[in-house]
């Protein structure tokens, strides 16, 4: 059994193994571990298929990690979680499990599992705390995806409590930033406001639409804040339970709405579809865990949001329309 007293994890020289390398959190972990000098391991979905059991521990036998992020997941916004229940909780489901038991079977020194805000009951108290998970029932526009990464977040720490593995597990709150998905089928809210205003802009079209209400209230972090949340805490945290990733920024989709249209400059109307969901009333999470340690974010909305916007612009032509999973 480990403790919290224990010394930091060094990743120093360390082969350190990102899943789902090529998605908007995996890409960002990439970056981030740059700056921490180990040996990167990356394996393309075109080798090995993670939902597999067996491709999945064959390639780790032979690739031998001593730290493993788990970054790969079937992700989507509020739409796609809704249509494809059944594949959101099979592939997530299966790739957790996958590599997490192989990485117990194959002695991995450290691993983190990454969850989402999502796994928390949809009337929890807000800023939601830790201890929420499994008060009360999930919302059920993204019930099946929750239901997956709690599993996940459960076998992670069934193994950290049974056999003493330091394997940690994260919830990151609602994220944004490179590498993000712009098709409007699949997309979170930041990609699709800026995609749908952008090209209403250069349409000369007067009008936009914002699925719902408008008043849901989410908490967004810019996903390289999350990269180096996900570091410091592979390096500092041996809990077995799970701990908040937040950035205490939080705000209404509609005010959303007109923040983007600024960053933009798309000037005509938002049109709100209260035919479509809403999804969760709110999402913030307490942090204070996430704070004592030390850590804290560091890229404000609205300058995530301007450099999302500049980099996709000019990239826009081969992002429009990929599925940018993992
Ligand atoms: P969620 O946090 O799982 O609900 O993820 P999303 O980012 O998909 O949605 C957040 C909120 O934004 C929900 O209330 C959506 O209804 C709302 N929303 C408004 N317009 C859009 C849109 O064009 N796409 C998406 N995905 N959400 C939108």
């Amino acid at each position: 059994m480990t403790s919290m007293d224990e010394s930091p994890y060094d990743l120093r020289g360390k082969r350190v193994w990102v899943a789902g390398h090529r998605g908007m959190v995996g890409s960002a972990l990439l970056r981030r571990l740059e700056d921490e000098n180990c040996d990167l391991q990356t394996v393309p979905r075109s080798e090995v298929d993670l939902t597999s059991q067996a491709d999945t521990a064959n390639w780790m036998r032979k690739a031998r990690p001593e730290a493993v992020f788990i970054a790969a997941a079937r992700v989507g916004g509020i739409s796609a979680n809704a249509r494809y229940p059944a594949e959101f909780l099979v592939e997530n489901v299966l790739i957790l499990v996958n590599v997490i038991k192989a990485a117990s079977e194959l002695g991995v020194e450290k691993l983190m599992c990454l969850g989402s805000s999502c796994i928390y009951p949809k009337h929890a108290e807000q800023p939601i705390r830790e201890e929420a998970l499994l008060t009360g029932s999930l919302e059920p526009t993204n019930e099946a995806y929750a239901i997956a990464k709690i599993a996940g977040m459960k076998l992670a720490s069934a193994y950290a409590e049974e056999y003493g593995h330091r394997f940690i597990s994260v919830m990151p709150t609602n994220l944004y930033g490179r590498n993000d998905n712009f098709d409007l089928d699949h997309s979170h809210v930041i990609p699709a406001l800026i995609r749908k205003m952008h090209e209403a802009k250069i349409a000369h079209r007067d009008s936009v639409v914002v699925w719902g209400t408008g008043t849901p209230r989410r908490e967004f972090l810019h996903v390289d804040d999350l990269a180096d949340a996900c570091v410091f805490l592979m390096k500092q945290y041996e809990s077995p339970k799970p701990i908040n990733i937040g950035s205490g920024e939080e705000i209404a989709i509609g005010e959303l709405a007109f923040l983007i249209a600024d960053i933009v400059d798309f000037r005509g109307h938002i049109v709100f579809d209260t035919l479509k969901p809403d999804g969760a009333p709110r999402k913030l999470l307490d942090c204070s865990r996430l704070r004592a340690l030390g850590w804290s974010p560091s890229i404000g909305l609205r300058a995530g949001i301007e450099e999302l916007y500049d980099r996709w612009k000019k990239t826009s032509r081969s992002v429009q329309g990929r599925h940018d999973y993992p």
